[in-house]
């Protein structure tokens, strides 16, 4: 794919060192290629990226109001919040900046971990993280997290 000079930029600022700490990109050979691939996967999942990333803010405030300890959202759903001080600005070069923290979300066996950044970055830009950066989520994994917190929104509906 040909790169534009911005997206140059932007995968700079994702790259290891330059911008943040560790990087968002990881060791991903297709660097922001990357989104296009990932966004064809969560289309075929039929999933919306504005939808996930309202689910997963929810989740955040959730897990919030319970800063460090796990909250269940449902059945096979944990969620933990852990704040730090220190805000980020988005690598795309948008305005504002977001606070640090961590959510983990462990679901069976599988443990998935977001950033407001990284909740911004999915949600705006469809980016899900390099393969092998800190808060690389596969679009598989948001399917299941999607289709369990649907399976708990129609109990409750059925409960009213
Ligand atoms: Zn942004």
């Amino acid at each position: 794919m040909k790169r534009t000079v911005v997206d140059k930029e932007i995968e700079s600022r994702l790259s290891e060192g330059s911008w943040t700490l560790k990087g968002c990109l990881g060791d991903d050979p297709l660097g922001i290629d990357r989104i296009e691939v990932d966004c064809a996967r969560l289309d075929e999942f039929g999933l919306e990226l504005d939808e996930l990333g309202r689910e997963l803010e929810c989740l955040w405030q959730a897990g919030a109001q319970r800063l460090g300890a796990p909250s269940e959202v449902q059945k096979d759903v944990r969620v933990v919040v852990e704040e730090a001080k220190g805000r980020m600005p988005c690598p795309f070069g948008h305005p504002g900046t977001f606070s640090k923290g961590v959510m983990s979300i462990q679901m069976g066996d599988k443990q998935l971990r977001f950033s407001p950044l990284s909740i911004h970055m999915l949600r705006e830009h469809g980016f899900l993280g390099g393969w092998g950066s800190a808060y690389r989520v596969e679009p598989s994994d948001l399917a299941r997290l999607a289709s369990l917190l649907k399976q708990d929104q129609q109990n409750q509906n059925s409960q009213d």
